[in-house]
């Protein structure tokens, strides 16, 4: 596997400098999976080339099981294209190799690394899923000429086609950390094969490493579904954390979603209501370990944190931007140790069975079963009721036969485009008590907010207790 990087302007040999890599030396390092290799094939005034030589140790991939396969113990283990061409494994090596330039730092030449350069990049072959269509469609956007040369699998045997394999230049006037970042993450985009578990700090990694160009990228959903590995979850929250940054309002997404929901509800104050309804009682059951589960953005945990009766409150939630602005609202960072003490945020879904929600004395579900898919209640009655199992749960949600008291909404539609429905007092209440009556709960229902003879109010409320 073979990667050049040729700098043209001169002097061309500062390229040393930004790769902290003397062109004069042979420098070898080994990694996990083999060896890399550093050296300088040309070094002119006007033009130097570095190249980064990966030699992958096919059957130590093996051993360390990290080779494609797994361990399903076929050939394919031993016989793959995995030495030959560019894959994550080139992501590692840059990474591990030449940090400081993918940071975009240089000792000696601080100024040339925050100036673009005229780069060239030749990748000897890379393995373009996608065909040479897409390689175009990630590297063009970014400002790359690409020239790319189809090979052929066999050239004696030309019936059998063209394979994946392309062996690409790139050309750009680009900063040499730019060019990385971009190698980074597109080449085993191309390549759409990792060689390592696929988990939560990938998310992380392609976050940081798509800082500024991510984000407005036209094949942005391409990109992050093939980085990691299509695995659903992963790619919605690295995208729904994208289109945050994407969009210049920091309040964004799920604030504008829930605009029309806040507009509704504003002229009756509905939200200091229910905050209040659960706080009232709340306090009254003397309970002192409390969860919010779907905290949002921690409106009522400012409350919960504001009494000291409440001795440990964890907030949960699925998003973590409505986290970060929990943490905000909250002012986490300047806390007094004592109350910060008493205060956790995690992130989860209440659909996944939790151990971290066992043994609280109560948990307050307020406006968040109206957003879970009707084919998920199920679990999450189970995650709640069987699992975590509260002495007290207070859930509220909206009472749908209220919509019509809005004059504004629509008949028959939602309060928030994110309701996946909104029950009517009936369909609640049965809902509540076949619960209560499987889990063993006792329960029983509260109007929040203004009482209409005909609708009733319009947030729903049921207390279950042990
Ligand atoms: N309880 C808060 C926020 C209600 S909005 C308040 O009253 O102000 C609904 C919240 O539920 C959102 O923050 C959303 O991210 C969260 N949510 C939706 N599905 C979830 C799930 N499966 N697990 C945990 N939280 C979820």
């Amino acid at each position: 596997m073979l990667l050049t990087i040729t700098n043209t302007k001169s002097p061309a040999s500062d390229l040393g400098y930004l790769l902290h890599k003397n062109p004069a030396r042979w420098q070898s390092f080994e990694l996990a999976f083999g060896k890399a290799h550093v050296f300088y094939p040309e070094v002119s005034p006007d033009r130097c080339t570095a190249a980064l030589l990966l030699d992958v140790d096919p059957v130590g991939l093996v051993r360390n099981r990290r080779g494609p396969g797994g361990e399903s113990g076929t050939l394919d283990q031993y016989v793959n294209d995995r030495p030959y061409v560019a894959s994550s494994f080139l992501s590692v090596a840059i990474a591990r190799v030449l940090g400081s330039a993918l940071a975009g730092t240089s000792k000696d030449r601080p100024e040339l690394a925050e100036q673009a350069l005229p780069l060239q990049a030749k990748i000897a072959v890379l393995p373009c899923r996608g065909g040479e269509g897409f390689l175009r469609r990630l590297f063009e956007p970014l400002g790359y000429e690409v020239i790319a040369t189809h090979h052929a699998l066999d050239e004696k045997v030309p019936e059998w086609g063209e394979g994946p394999y392309y062996t690409v230049r790139l050309r750009a006037a680009v900063r040499l950390q730019d060019l990385l970042t971009h190698l980074y993450v597109l080449v085993p985009v191309l390549d759409a094969e990792k060689h390592y578990w696929v988990g939560e700090d990938e998310v992380e990694k392609l976050l940081r490493h798509g800082e500024g160009w991510l984000a407005t990228h036209p094949e942005k959903e391409a990109i992050v579904f093939r980085y990691l590995k299509r695995f659903g979850r992963l790619a919605r929250e690295a995208l729904a954390r994208l289109s945050d940054e994407d969009n210049p309002d920091p309040d964004s997404v799920e604030e504008e979603r829930s605009r029309g929901e806040t507009v509704f509800e504003e002229t009756l104050k509905l939200n200091d209501q229910r905050i209040g309804a659960v706080m009232a009682v709340l306090k009254n059951s003397g309970a002192k370990r409390i969860l919010d589960l779907g905290c949002g953005e921690g409106k009522i945990l400012k409350a919960l944190l504001e009494s000291p009766a409440f001795e440990e409150i964890v907030g949960m939630d699925v998003s973590y931007r409505s986290l970060e602005r929990a943490q905000d609202r909250l002012r986490l960072d300047s806390l007094s140790p004592l109350r910060r003490a008493r205060i956790k945020l995690i992130q989860g879904s209440l659909i996944y069975r939790d151990q971290r929600l066992a043994g609280y004395d109560a948990a307050i579900v307020v406006e968040v079963v109206e957003h879970l898919d009707p084919p998920r209640l199920a679990a999450f009655e189970r995650v709640l009721f069987e699992q975590a199992k509260p002495k007290l749960v207070i859930l509220t949600t909206p009472n749908f036969e209220y919509n019509v008291r809005f004059e504004t909404l629509p008949a028959g539609q939602f309060r928030h485009q994110d309701h996946r429905f909104e029950w009517t007092r009936a369909q609640f209440e049965q809902w509540a008590r076949s619960i209560s009556g499987r889990f063993k709960y006792s329960v029983s229902f509260l109007p929040v907010g203004p009482q209409d003879p005909k609708v009733g109010a319009p947030t729903q409320m049921g207390v279950f207790t042990l």
